[in-house]
C-alpha cells in the first residue's frame, strides 16, 4: 500500500517540473511557478463509487 501521491502537473500553472518539497510528506514544489503545495488525503466520499441510486426516479 503506497501512501505516496505524486502529482503529474502543477495545479497552479500546469507545469510538470515538480519536485518533492522539504516541507514534509506530501509537499511538492513547482520549479516553474515557484509554488509549494501539499497533497492531502481527506477521506472517502460518502456517495460511494458508481452506486446506482435510480430507484423511483420518474414516476407518477
Ligand atoms: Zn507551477
Amino acid at each position: 500500500m503506497s501512501e505516496r501521491a505524486a502529482p503529474f502537473y502543477c495545479p497552479y500553472c500546469g507545469d510538470e517540473d515538480l519536485r518533492p518539497s522539504e516541507e514534509g510528506h506530501g509537499a511538492w514544489e513547482c520549479g516553474a511557478c515557484n509554488r509549494a503545495f501539499r497533497l492531502s488525503f481527506i477521506g472517502l466520499l460518502a456517495k460511494g463509487l458508481g452506486r446506482a441510486n435510480a430507484q423511483g426516479g420518474s414516476g407518477t
